[in-house]
């Protein structure tokens, strides 16, 4: 089995992630399953992207990087993560495909690029509500008719962030919107939008995106189902932060009781992989429980790292990882994609 490792293409800040996970833990991605199996209609994968009806009016796209969620109604789409840059175009096709309402929102569960790359492209299709919002500095007309982009403030300073003379993002993918405290909230398409910060998590910008009414939880990249979770230390992240927002997932998820049986229940999206509902986060912050006391107890005897790799304090854990990505909701439907590939 390989190691699991940073996606290609990431910083290599990240190979130092999970001081307490990474370097120890042995994911076989080859037996990683899809977010759901779903019937495909020959022909219809358009561009890699499917569109899962995950319940009510919430759907998710899957294959564009991150796992894009899409929330509609009269008030227009509110899209959480952009996916990453180069599948931008595909993802306002797919958007088009669920509904002809306009972009209004893009909300980022993180600053990293396979979530907010597409965000200049997906904002630029969409529709602003309130045609004068612009950030402090920019020109009176920079914005135009495009959708607001909400986010943590990291995100923001992560993606202007100066990369040589410019920054790391245009300015048309920076956010429009932020905030620096636990809890902002929208209401749209008659629906409570919470948008919940998880503080040193996978990074210092990680957020929630719970929608209420159809009891969903866009959970980010704090929730990786392929694989362990990824502790980005150098900007931001913690492994006790990471727990800390796994026991809060746990807590904003309704498990289905008393009737088990029944496939009902919080849907809870990652940033990464398969639905997941309740008894699934339970397992998983177990998971990462466990691997991070045993990795605390070797450190506590003195153990170099070397030595704490050798100890292997994710066995047992591999396994499970595949076993996990291997189930997954039966829920929903797949709508398959018209346009061609
Ligand atoms: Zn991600």
């Amino acid at each position: 089995m390989p190691l699991t490792l940073p996606d290609p293409g990431r910083p290599a800040r990240l190979a130092v992630a999970v001081a307490a996970c990474a370097a120890l833990c042995v994911v076989d991605r080859t037996a990683v399953a899809p977010l759901r199996a779903a019937p495909q209609t020959p022909g219809a994968a358009s561009a890699g992207l499917e569109i899962l009806d995950v319940r009510a009016n919430v759907f998710v796209i899957v294959g564009a990087g991150a796992n894009v969620g899409v929330q509609v109604g009269d008030d227009g789409v509110v899209v959480v993560d952009a996916g990453s840059a180069a599948n931008a175009a595909a993802v306002v096709a797919a958007v088009k495909r669920i509904t002809p309402k306009p972009i209004r929102y893009i909300i980022d569960t993180g600053p990293d690029a396979d979530h907010v790359g597409g965000n200049e492209v997906l904002s630029k299709a969409g529709e602003t509500f309130f045609p004068n919002t612009r950030i402090a500095g920019q020109q009176r007309d920079f914005m135009g008719p495009v959708a607001a982009i909400l986010a943590f403030e990291g995100v923001l300073q992560r993606m202007s962030a100066a990369s040589g003379s410019t920054p790391v993002y245009p300015t048309g993918g920076w956010p429009t919107e932020t905030f620096h405290y636990a809890r902002k909230y929208i209401y749209l398409n008659g629906e409570a939008i919470e948008v919940l910060h998880q503080p040193a998590a996978h990074t210092d910008s990680d957020v929630f995106v719970f929608f209420r009414r159809s009891d969903v939880v866009m959970a980010g990249d704090v929730l990786d189902t392929r694989q362990f979770p990824v502790i980005d230390v150098e900007r931001g992240g913690s492994i006790q932060g990471e727990i800390a927002a796994l026991n809060r997932l746990s807590e904003l998820a309704i498990a289905s009781v008393p009737i088990v049986s029944r496939e009902a229940g919080t849907i809870v999206v990652p940033g990464h992989g398969r639905l997941y509902d309740q008894f699934d986060v339970i397992e998983y912050r177990d998971m990462v429980t466990i691997v991070r006391d045993r990795v605390r107890d070797l450190i506590a005897a003195g153990r170099s790292l070397d030595a704490v790799k050798a100890a292997a304090p994710a066995k047992g854990y591999a396994a499970a990882t595949a076993t996990r990505a291997g189930r997954g909701r039966r829920t929903g439907s797949s709508r398959p994609s018209t346009a061609a590939s």
